[in-house]
């Protein structure tokens, strides 16, 4: 078997010589243990966060230590009562090709004959319900808010952006990298205006995308974005705060919104969010989402590499944007 460990921690952006893909020898599976042959894992910007040596809301990755992460895989052999060879599972199981794993720490999904594996990485699996959890408990979402999200075209983003339409948004903006990704936004995603961040200050385009303000701010990007939107925010207007990506590569702390007194002034909320905390509604999260899934209402998009070879090309480009939904790695067919 093979596994990607973490070999230096990274400064500023991340390169491939931070990682190093070893060969391993895995262990016949102890009692209650069980042998898993990966079929795809994910890359997910919480990774650069655990490169770091400082401890966050998680303890940090130490060097040579394999690199951690969810991934979907299918049972080859079990020594255990409760997950039986063949079943389909996902688990915290790293970068790594096969796993020898505690059978209580995998989690066995439901065979869903219409549903990819690769979506329980994404839309059906930990960033589906960061987007559930964060719009509809942390900001308090109600039929008829003007939504802004940043991120918008990535995994977490693309979900917020359309559950805010299919509840009753009266508008949603988004925010992206790219020309094609503000088009697949705006035209696929049934969002009612986008832009390109780099086209212009954020602040400005935000005015021109939403001229009578937002009354809900989704943050996956932070800095400038969120500096922008406490300024467009209405009075008692809500945000969720799940990630500040623009400044995950940062050497120094990045500077913070200029404009706080507005919080004052407008009686705002701004509300941080980690998915840990809302397990409860993920049952719910998966009922709806399944569901919109089924009657076609929901695009769930990935962008798929291929191959364990291409976890760190994946997880780099991810940081820069090349993904256009979930990025996902593909390990073998399902
Ligand atoms: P994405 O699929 O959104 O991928 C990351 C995206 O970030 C890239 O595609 C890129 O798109 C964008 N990006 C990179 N650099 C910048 C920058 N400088 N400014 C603006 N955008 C940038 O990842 P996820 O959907 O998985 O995660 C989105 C956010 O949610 C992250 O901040 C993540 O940390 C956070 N998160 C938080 C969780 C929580 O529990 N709090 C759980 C899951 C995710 P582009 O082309 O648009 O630049």
């Amino acid at each position: 078997a093979r596994e990607w460990h973490l070999a230096a921690t990274p400064h500023g952006e991340p390169t491939p010589g931070d990682f190093r893909l070893v060969e391993v020898e895995h262990p016949d599976p102890a009692e209650g243990q069980v042998v898993v042959a990966m079929i795809a894992m994910s890359v997910d910007p919480y990774m650069r966060g655990r490169m770091r040596p400082e401890p966050s809301y998680a303890a940090p990755w130490e060097i040579g230590e394999v690199m951690r992460g969810g991934a979907v895989g299918r049972v080859v052999d079990s020594r255990s009562p409760d997950v039986p060879v063949g079943a389909l599972v996902l688990a915290d199981a790293g970068w790594r090709d096969v796993a020898v794993l505690p059978a209580r720490e995998v989690r066995v999904l439901p065979a869903l004959d219409d549903v990819s594996p690769t979506h329980h990485l994404g839309v059906l699996g930990m960033p589906g319900l960061t987007a559930y959890a964060g719009l509809f408990r942390v900001a308090a979402f109600t039929p008829g808010d003007d939504v802004f999200v940043s991120g918008a075209a990535g995994a977490v983003g693309s979900l917020v952006g359309q559950f805010a339409r299919l509840r009753g948004a009266r508008s949603v903006v988004g925010s992206a990298g790219s020309p094609e990704k503000v088009a697949w936004l705006t035209g696929e995603l049934g969002f009612t205006a986008a832009f390109d961040y780099h086209d212009g200050p954020v602040a400005r385009q935000l005015r021109a995308a939403a001229p009578d303000g937002i009354s809900v701010y989704f943050d996956n990007v932070g800095g400038e974005h969120l500096e922008a939107a406490i300024g467009a925010l209405r009075v008692h207007g809500r945000a969720a705060l799940c990630g500040s990506i623009s400044g995950y590569n940062a050497t120094e702390p990045p500077p913070g919104p200029r404009n706080m007194s507005l919080l004052v002034t407008k009686r705002l909320t701004l509300r941080g969010l980690l998915v840990g905390d809302h397990g409860d509604l993920r049952d719910e999260a998966t009922a709806a989402i399944a569901g919109w899934l089924r009657s076609g209402e929901l695009v769930a998009r990935e962008t798929v590499y291929e191959g364990l070879e291409a976890a760190v090309p994946a997880f780099l480009d991810l940081l820069r944007g090349a993904n256009t939904g979930k990025m996902v790695v593909r390990l073998a067919p399902d």
